[in-house]
């Protein structure tokens, strides 16, 4: 079971209900619907139900009203038959789509903000216990999402889409708050919609920085001798790989974060040895390194440090897989009754997801017993902290506070 309880499920399935009785008709209808494979989780079961055929917009809102479901998804592939067993679907295209998760992303808040609950006993216990004390149960994760989660996630959505549109030049693509911890994109050009598993890979490939030759930049020379090329390293005027390498090596150097160059290059060693140089060039450089002066162990570390701070942290799975289903835009995530958004490009700098994603009542209040809550926003009101309290809230937060196993109704 996702919830704490049978009556947590029922309650929320309610909500959700109401939702989208009302609302059905402002969900995406995404293009060549009738091409698509549809799949969506229910209340009650664990096992996704999938190889749906939806031919139409009307048929699409027919079913969310009448389902209710507690997520719901779609194929980025285009199939002739999109209800046949996957063998016999005939694949016609996909959409090239991301996936950013906050999960995947290193952010120091999820240490803080993420614990564990037991479902019987309704206590809360840090994240690195697994069993409850008291009765013995397996403990169950609430893994928080917080601005600092999102905000994270938003930048690498960011750098995705410089490699997306300035690097490879798509233009068609749509994006999506996912609801949760993270965002969705889909390039929809029509010359990506044929590209096969392993083309899509080495988009992957090249917006991870993965196999990136810091030599074909002049970065590491001859390796007999100690210098690199006169004249030939990268520069922040560069084009793609090469702009963003200078331009992320100039930034380690003036912040010198011996913490953050040991993580991302992952060579505590290396770090510790040029930390105190690089500390130095910190005081001297402006914008332009003089790379052939750079010692060769001081290049590889700050090569290695620079690919990972200006790669994508995206799902590498994802992309590659050319029969994934993705959430459909705009419908509820049943992991917190936010709305899983579609934004406008233009729009993503101002996008305040515990504002514009909240789409269930915030006008209607419901008490429920909260297990352990940190402080959130939700539709422009602060909550908590709460800790084995209940506390009379809005349906939007209580629903959000359910979905995360933090709170319950059954007490
Ligand atoms: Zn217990
Ligand atoms: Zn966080």
């Amino acid at each position: 079971m996702v919830f704490l309880t049978p009556a947590d499920s029922k309650f929320v399935e309610s909500v959700f209900r109401r939702y989208y009785r009302n609302n059905a008709e402002t969900v995406l209808i995404p293009e060549r619907i009738a091409e698509r494979e549809f799949g969506y989780f229910t209340f009650e079961g664990e096992t996704m139900i999938r190889h749906l055929y939806i031919e139409s917009k009307e048929k699409l809102i027919e079913f969310l009203k009448k389902n209710t479901p507690l997520h719901v998804y779609h194929s980025a592939a285009f199939y002739t038959y999109p209800s046949a067993p996957m063998e016999e679907k005939g694949w016609l295209g996909a959409e090239l789509v991301f996936d950013i998760d906050a999960d995947h992303l290193n952010t120091l808040c999820k240490r803080e903000h993420d614990f564990k609950v037991c479902s019987r006993c309704f206590t809360p216990y840090p994240k690195q216990l697994s069993r409850c004390d008291k009765c013995g149960n397996t403990l169950i994760d609430v893994e928080w999402v917080c601005n600092l989660c999102l905000e994270a996630a938003r930048e690498e959505v960011e750098k995705l889409l410089d490699f997306l549109e300035g690097d490879l030049g798509f233009r068609k693509i749509r994006i999506a708050f996912s609801g949760n911890r993270g965002y969705h994109l889909a390039v929809v050009d029509e010359h990506v919609i044929g590209l096969g598993q392993q083309e899509r890979k080495e988009i992957v490939d090249y917006v991870t920085g993965m196999g990136l030759s810091l030599r074909s930049m002049g970065l590491i020379e001859d390796p007999k001798r100690d210098k690199i090329a006169k004249g030939g390293g990268p520069d922040i005027t560069d084009l793609g790989w090469r702009k963003r390498i200078a331009r992320s090596i100039i930034y380690l150097v003036l912040k010198a974060d011996e913490k953050e160059l040991t993580e991302l290059s992952g060579d505590p060693q290396l770090t510790k040895k040029y930390i105190n140089l690089i500390k130095q060039y910190s005081e001297e450089w402006s914008e332009r390194p003089a790379w052939d002066t750079l010692p060769r162990g001081l290049i590889k570390l700050l090569g290695k440090a620079a690919t990972a701070h200006a790669s994508a942290k995206i799902d590498v799975v994802v992309t590659s897989d050319i029969h994934r289903l993705i959430r459909l835009g705009n419908t509820l995530n049943g992991k917190s009754g936010l709305l899983a958004k579609t934004i406008n490009l233009d729009e993503l700098d101002e996008f305040n997801p515990f504002a514009q994603a909240v789409a269930l009542p915030i006008d209607e209040e419901v008490e429920v017993y909260v297990l352990r809550s940190p402080k959130f926003n939700l539709g422009g009101r602060e909550f908590g902290p709460y800790e084995n309290l209940k506390v009379n809230m809005p349906l939007a937060a209580a629903i959000l506070l359910i979905a995360k196993n933090a709170a319950t109704i059954s007490r």
